[in-house]
C-alpha cells in the first residue's frame, strides 16, 4: 500500500462496485436485525440502565478509531449487533412512552438512498434535484395547513425544537422591526432597548422556553397565560395580558399550541388568531404532534384556524410514519424567513449566481450542510396515500380511547383526561397510605427494568398550583390491537400490585 492509495477498507458506497456492496451489507445487516427481533421478549431488553452500560461496556471495548481498520462484516457485528439488541422496539405493542412511530418500510429504502448519493441542500451544486424536491414539499405541505402556497414558505428542520426556534426568531424580528422599524438581528436588542416578550399557555413545550433563553428575550419575559379547566388558553386572558402590557416591552409572539404533547389539548386558534391580527403579534402554532389531526378527515376539524397562524410547526417523524428527522417549519409569508439570510458582503459571484437561477437553501435555514429529508417523507406520503393515512390516525386515536374506557372501568386506575388525539394520560392508585406519586414514578421504573412496557411520565398540574405525577400511554402504532392493549394494561397493574404487596410486606 502507498502512502498515495487508501487501502482496501475504503469502500465507497455510489460508485457501480460499491453498490453492490452496500446491498450485501445491507443484507448482512437485516440478518442481524431479524435475528435480534426473534430473540426479544419485549420492548426494551431487561436490566435498565445499569444493563443497558454493562453491555455497551462489553461491547464497546475496542477504539473508535484503531490503527489498522476491521473487516465490515466483523464490525456489522461487534457494532451493529449490539445496537439492535439495545435499542427500543418501537414495532412492539408495549412500546407506548414516546413519540416515535414504527417507521414505514419504503422510507427506510429512501433513506439509504438519501446516505448513499449524500445530497446537501446548501447550494444549487450540492444537490440540485434534492433542493427542487425540498422546495416542492414546502408547498405541498404549506397548501396542507391551508397556506397560500404561492405566498407561503418554510423549511424543513431537524424537528420541532428547532421549528419553535426558527418561529421564535421571526417573530421577534418581524413585530420588532414593525414596532420599532429596528432590526434585533443586525443591531442586537441592548441597542434597541426595547425587551421583547412572548405569551404562552401555561404547559406549552419547554423548546420554547429554550427559545427565548437563545434570542436574548430571556425566559422571564414569558408571559403565561392562564388555561381554562379543560386545559385550553383563554383567548379573553391572553387580550388581557396585551392590554396591559407596560410601556417599553413589546409582546412579539403569541405561542398557541396545537396538540399539547401529554394531552393533546388545541388552542382555540381562530380566536387567538384575532387577537394576535388586533395587537400585530405573531400567532405560532405549535402543532409538532396534532398536525397528525390534518391527516383525518373525523380530526380535522380540531385544528380549524391552523391557516390564520403566521407559522406552524408540523413533525412528520411523530404523527407521520416518517423516521426521524422528518420535521417542517412552515410560514405564512416567505419574506420573514429573511431573519437566517446572512448576505455575503464579500462574495460579488453570489448575486449573479443568483440570478442565473443557482440557488441553495442555506438561507432558510438555521443548517448550511442539511441532509435531505423531503426524500423520505415525500416516500412515505405517497406509499401511504390520504385514505390509508387517515385510517391510521383515526386507529391511533380509537387504540388511545379504547385505553381510556379501560382504564376508567379499572378500579384501582384514575384516568388524566379524555384523549382528543392519541396520548392517554393516567396513574395507579395504590393503597396502605403509599404515596401516588412516588409509587407512579417507581412503577414506571419497574416496568422499564424489566423490559416489559415502556410508559412515559408526566405531571398534570392541579387548581391550587400543586401537581400529580402520571403515566403516559403514547399510541401511534396503528399495527396494535385493542387486545395486545389490554394485555400491556394488565401487565400495568399486575406489575404495580406486585409492588404494592411487596411494599406492605416490607
Ligand atoms: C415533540 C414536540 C416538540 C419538539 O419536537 P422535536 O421534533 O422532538 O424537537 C415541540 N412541541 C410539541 C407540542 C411537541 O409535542
Amino acid at each position: 500500500m502507498t502512502a498515495h492509495a487508501p487501502g482496501p477498507e475504503y469502500q465507497p458506497a455510489g460508485t457501480r462496485e460499491g453498490l453492490e456492496n452496500v446491498r450485501t451489507l445491507v443484507n448482512a445487516a437485516l440478518d442481524i436485525l431479524r435475528e435480534t427481533s426473534a430473540s426479544r421478549s419485549g420492548p426494551v431488553a431487561p436490566g435498565g440502565p445499569n444493563g443497558t452500560r454493562a453491555a455497551a461496556r462489553r461491547a464497546l471495548a475496542g477504539p473508535l478509531l484503531p490503527l489498522r481498520g476491521e473487516k465490515v462484516e466483523e464490525v456489522l457485528e461487534t457494532l451493529v449487533r449490539p445496537y439492535a439488541e439495545g435499542a427500543v422496539d418501537i414495532t412492539h405493542p408495549a412500546a407506548l412512552a414516546r413519540m416515535q412511530p414504527p417507521p414505514v418500510a419504503s422510507a427506510a429504502a429512501a433513506e439509504l438512498v438519501a446516505s448513499v448519493l449524500n445530497q446537501s441542500l446548501h447550494a444549487w451544486e450540492s444537490g440540485p434535484f434534492a433542493l427542487e424536491l425540498d422546495r416542492w414539499m414546502i408547498e405541498q405541505m404549506a397548501e396542507l395547513v391551508g397556506y397560500e402556497p404561492t405566498e407561503a414558505g418554510g423549511t424543513l428542520t431537524p424537528g420541532g425544537s428547532l421549528s419553535n426556534l426558527m418561529a421564535m426568531t421571526m417573530a421577534r424580528d418581524t413585530v420588532m422591526a414593525r414596532r420599532t422599524g429596528r432590526s434585533p438581528g443586525r443591531e442586537g436588542l441592548f441597542a434597541i432597548g426595547m425587551q421583547p416578550v412572548a405569551l404562552c399557555p401555561e404547559g406549552v413545550h419547554f423548546s420554547i422556553e429554550r427559545a427565548a433563553r437563545l434570542l436574548g428575550m430571556g425566559e422571564d419575559n414569558i408571559m403565561t397565560v392562564p388555561v381554562d379547566d379543560t386545559g385550553r388558553m383563554i383567548p379573553r386572558e391572553a387580550e388581557r395580558l396585551l392590554r396591559e402590557c407596560p410601556e417599553g416591552r413589546i409582546p412579539v409572539v403569541l405561542v398557541a399550541v396545537a396538540g399539547s404533547t401529554d394531552l393533546g389539548i388545541v388552542d382555540p386558534l381562530p380566536e387567538l388568531a384575532d387577537i394576535a391580527r388586533r395587537y400585530g403579534v405573531w400567532l405560532h402554532a405549535d402543532a409538532a404532534y396534532g398536525a397528525g389531526a390534518l391527516f383525518s378527515p373525523r380530526l380535522r376539524p380540531m385544528l380549524d384556524g391552523l391557516s390564520e397562524a403566521d407559522s406552524v410547526t408540523v413533525d412528520l417523524h411523530k404523527f407521520g410514519w416518517s423516521p426521524a428527522s422528518s420535521a417542517v417549519l412552515l410560514v405564512r409569508e416567505a419574506g420573514a424567513m429573511s431573519s437566517f439570510g446572512l448576505q455575503a458582503t464579500t462574495c460579488l459571484s453570489a448575486d449573479d449566481d443568483t440570478c442565473a437561477g443557482y440557488i441553495g437553501l442555506q438561507n432558510t435555514s438555521l443548517q448550511t450542510t442539511r441532509r435531505a429529508d423531503a426524500l423520505k417523507i415525500a416516500v412515505t406520503l405517497r406509499t401511504l396515500g390520504r385514505e390509508t393515512m387517515a385510517a391510521m390516525v383515526d386507529t391511533c386515536h380509537g387504540l388511545a380511547r379504547h385505553a381510556a374506557a379501560r382504564i376508567e372501568a379499572h378500579p384501582r386506575m384514575e384516568l388524566g383526561a379524555r384523549p382528543p388525539l392519541t396520548a392517554v394520560l393516567f396513574r395507579y392508585l395504590p393503597e396502605n397510605g403509599l404515596d401516588p406519586d412516588a409509587f407512579n414514578g417507581a412503577l414506571r421504573r419497574r416496568l422499564m427494568e424489566t423490559g416489559r412496557a415502556l410508559v412515559a411520565r408526566t405531571h398534570i398540574a392541579r387548581p391550587d398550583g400543586s401537581t400529580r405525577v402520571f403515566l403516559k400511554l403514547m399510541m401511534l402504532n396503528p399495527d396494535t390491537t385493542p387486545a395486545q392493549l389490554d394485555s400491556v394494561l394488565e401487565e400495568v397493574a399486575a406489575t404495580a400490585a406486585a409492588m404494592e404487596a411487596s411494599a406492605s410486606g416490607s
